[in-house]
């Protein structure tokens, strides 16, 4: 087994950012890290910054399949960042004691009008982007299910249920339950118009469909976690989990459900 020792610092590009890091790359080396400047030579991919930072790492590095993905916070440990930059020392500790575990994150695949997918850890959004409701088909593998009026909808992996879907009253999802989590923002419901009005989770091997009405508001801004997609138009968006999943080294004992409690109990 070649020993796969290149690690690569993913963090905001700033003076006080690139000072900062400074003590994690000497530490690095010191334990026989080789530090790559180019994220495509890397085994190990560890974000500095919050889950925000996590987010942005995964995409700018595009959702490697063959790399460990670590999250390094600066302040507050997040739900996909288990270390933290002032107590370096607690990951070797933790390699020796043999504290760490590898989790495989789900990962949504949103594909538009068959091109080339977009993926997602945290979730993908669809939303209307004039003050006008957007019109949209629904559909749970090949079942039109329902035609939603409205904003929009998050779909969200598990491990973002905590995030954007948790804010529209989502529910959290076990992330050992690999499913799609669909979320309205502001659905019209009247005589005419009716959605479920409540969030709903697909088993992971469900497909969800979505057929954006073509009336005029048919340019919805999609969003990928932290990202904007520059779509010009979509008609057909289909989502389900990929079939990658992100390897993310996080520490035993730091489940998810004590960050669940830890951020919002
Ligand atoms: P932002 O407003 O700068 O920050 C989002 C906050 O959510 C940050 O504090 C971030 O943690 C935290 N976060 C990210 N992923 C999380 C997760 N899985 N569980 C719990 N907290 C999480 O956001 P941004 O940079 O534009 O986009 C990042 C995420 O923000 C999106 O994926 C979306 O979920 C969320 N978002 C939420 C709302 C809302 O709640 N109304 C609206 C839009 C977007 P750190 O501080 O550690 O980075
Ligand atoms: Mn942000």
């Amino acid at each position: 087994m070649p020993n796969r020792r290149n690690l690569y610092f993913f963090y905001k590009q700033t003076e006080e950012m690139t000072k900062a890091i400074e003590p994690l790359r000497d530490f690095a080396k010191k334990h026989n890290f080789t530090l790559v400047s180019d994220y495509r030579d890397a085994d190990i991919i560890a974000s500095v910054g919050g889950d925000n930072a996590f987010l942005q790492a995964i995409r700018k590095t595009d959702f490697r399949e063959d790399c460990l993905y670590v999250g390094i916070n600066i302040d507050q440990l997040g739900f996909y960042t288990d270390f933290d930059i002032k107590d370096p020392n607690a990951m070797i500790t933790a390699v020796e004691d043999e504290q760490l575990e590898v989790w495989r994150n789900a990962v949504i695949e949103v594909s538009i009008d068959g091109q080339k997918p977009f993926y997602c850890i945290n979730e993908c959004t669809i939303r209307s982007n004039v003050i006008k409701t957007l019109v949209m088909d629904v559909f749970i593998d090949d079942l039109h299910f329902e035609t939603f009026r409205g904003d929009g909808l998050i779909i969200s992996t598990p491990t973002g249920s905590t995030a954007y879907n948790k804010s529209v009253r989502g529910a959290i999802v076990d992330p050992k339950l690999p499913s799609l989590q669909v979320s309205e923002l502001a659905s019209l419901n009247n005589n005419t118009y009716r959605t479920l009005g409540t969030s709903f989770i697909l088993g992971g091997e469900r497909s969800l469909t979505i057929k954006i009405i073509q009336d005029g508001n048919d340019h919805p801004i999609m969003g990928v976690d932290n990202e904007a997609l520059s779509i010009q138009h979509a008609e057909m968006i289909t989502l389900r989990l990929a079939e990658k999943k992100i390897k993310t080294l996080k520490l035993k004992h730091n489940s998810f459900w004590q960050k669940v409690q830890r951020s919002f109990l």
